[in-house]
């Protein structure tokens, strides 16, 4: 990370210079060109999207209606981007946009706002955001992973999947996590309330969305402060800003736009009717997290029984029987949620698992396979790596375990020690330390350092000495015991003053049990 933030700041030094900020129309410095945005945005949207629950599918037109309402007020921002609308599966109430113009809404926001207005002011803030090159100005100052610009993900992830996302889906998280600053946060209510003025709404409702998410926030709701407001701190100086503004914008002729109330409850309609059923199914969600099984199951039947069509009830049942080891309910269960939406990289990996556990490791192997295509995970590299290790191909198993490895999570911390458990024994060289010196009585001492995080036994290394006569001695010396990250010194032999050449080398260790 730290060698790729420096390559960057010395390319940065080289090849930046003065970009045109496209809504402002201020020069400013900077290095990452809108075709890199646009490039970022399209690598990052579907991970990004995945990592939130994926999209909302039980009422397509929904999406179709949030998109022709962006589109709108795309086309007034002046600013050119390949705009993509999304509707998000998550009940927390946020909205973000990637660089390039590629911009998310989760239906737990959607349900809290009156009016088409408000959605206008809310995409309008966002669209302002990608147009304004904002998160690219993030990327700059490195306050996201500047990785992205180079193809290479690392970095924490903070999101809902955080433990498990790895690679292209933690940079993911890096971007629609970000707090943009006061600065960028002020130009996105100023311009964005611009746009949707410009688009024929009312600019009032970019007032009332931000009276709200005050109110709101001041209640401490915590599903707000884990979305929007985490990324969009609401004060009551940005109410104030934007009623100042919709005062000029009146003055300047903006007068009787449209507010859009009952298109908005006509398209919100089939969700708001869903209400119960998504509040039983996060509190089935809860529960689980929390192995509070009997509660999960009563609430997930109770999500099923008031809408049988979405994916993720069904998806959410997979998981508590999987928990219960019952892997042909759960595998029936994932069916149901993949006819529903063929989409989301959580039921092919819950499938995949339970088809593992079946036995059927062909067809788990084609479910892992495509669940990471939709999002590379921790969970779905270790279960491939279990699937390549029960069929004897150790060195794929271990690639898969490392990979998982790369993630801080639990998965990938044990997938990391089942790694070097099959690996270890056959290449101790690759892992361990073995280094000699002779001390000032002549003793010629083995140092043997274990760098890994687990704890090993019966370590051997082989000395190999070349004395001035050009004789070779050959010794063997084992540790019963070596800790993780512990290091150990060893007489390999006395009276060493002879010793011309010496060479150390690990030649066997196993994982301690
Ligand atoms: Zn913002």
């Amino acid at each position: 990370m730290d060698v790729i933030r420096r390559s960057l700041v010395a390319l940065t030094l080289l090849v930046g210079g003065c970009v045109e900020n496209p809504i402002t129309g201020e020069r400013e410095l900077g290095f990452v060109s809108m075709a890199q945005q646009i490039a970022i945005g399209e690598q990052q949207y579907l991970p990004a999207q995945q990592m939130q629950g994926g999209r909302y599918r039980v009422d397509e037109a929904l999406t179709g209606y949030v998109q022709a309402v962006g589109a709108r007020v795309a086309a007034a921002s002046g600013v050119e981007l390949p705009y993509e609308f999304v509707v998000l599966n998550n009940s927390v109430p946020n909205a973000w946009a990637l660089p390039g113009g590629k911009l998310a809404v989760n239906r737990g926001l959607l349900t809290e706002l009156s009016n088409e207005a408000e959605l206008a002011a809310v995409l309008g803030h966002e669209i302002a955001h990608a147009a304004g090159r904002h998160g690219a100005k993030s990327i700059e100052r490195g306050m996201v992973s500047q990785a992205v610009l180079v193809g290479v993900a690392v970095g924490a992830a903070d999101s809902e999947y955080a433990g498990t996302a790895l690679g292209v889906a933690q940079t993911a998280a890096g971007l629609i996590n970000q707090k943009y600053g006061r600065d960028a946060e002020r130009e996105a209510d100023y311009y964005g309330t611009r746009f949707m003025a410009r688009a024929g709404y009312d600019p009032h409702a970019a007032v009332t969305v931000q009276q709200k998410l005050l109110a709101l926030s001041e209640r401490g709701e915590t599903s707000w402060i884990e979305g929007l407001f985490a990324s969009h701190p609401p004060s009551a100086e940005r109410v104030a800003n934007n009623r100042a503004l919709v005062e000029t914008l009146r003055a300047e002729g903006f007068q009787g736009g449209e507010f859009g109330a009952q298109a908005y409850q006509d398209a919100l309609r089939p969700l708001r009717s869903d209400a119960d059923a998504y509040a039983a199914y996060d509190g089935a969600r809860r529960a689980l997290a929390e192995d509070r099984r009997g509660d999960a199951e009563a609430r997930i039947e109770e999500a099923l029984r008031l809408q049988d069509r979405e994916a993720a009830f069904h998806g959410l049942r997979g998981d508590l029987r999987l928990a219960q080891s019952r892997y042909d309910d759960a595998r029936i269960n994932y069916d149901r949620a993949i006819e529903r939406n063929d989409g989301y990289f959580a039921y092919f990996l819950g499938r995949g698992i339970a088809r593992a556990r079946l036995g059927a490791a062909d067809a788990a192997e084609a479910d892992l396979t495509r669940s990471l295509a939709l999002l590379p995970s921790a969970a779905a590299y270790a279960e491939l790596g279990r699937l390549a290790e029960a069929a004897g191909d150790h060195d794929r198993a271990v690639r898969y375990y490392l990979t998982a490895g790369q993630s801080g999570s639990a998965t990938g911390q044990a997938a990391r020690t089942r790694a070097l458990t099959l690996d270890l024994p056959r290449r101790p060289e690759r892992y361990l330390e073995a280094q000699l010196s002779r001390d000032a009585a002549a003793r010629l001492i083995l140092q043997v350092s274990n760098p890994t995080p687990v704890d090993l036994a019966d370590v051997t290394v082989a000395v190999e000495t070349v004395g001035q006569d050009g004789a070779r001695r050959a010794y063997r010396r084992t540790l019963p015991a070596l800790d993780a990250g512990s290091s150990r010194l060893v007489l390999v032999t006395e009276g060493a003053a002879e010793v011309l050449d010496a060479r150390a080398v690990p030649v066997a260790a196993r994982v301690a049990n």
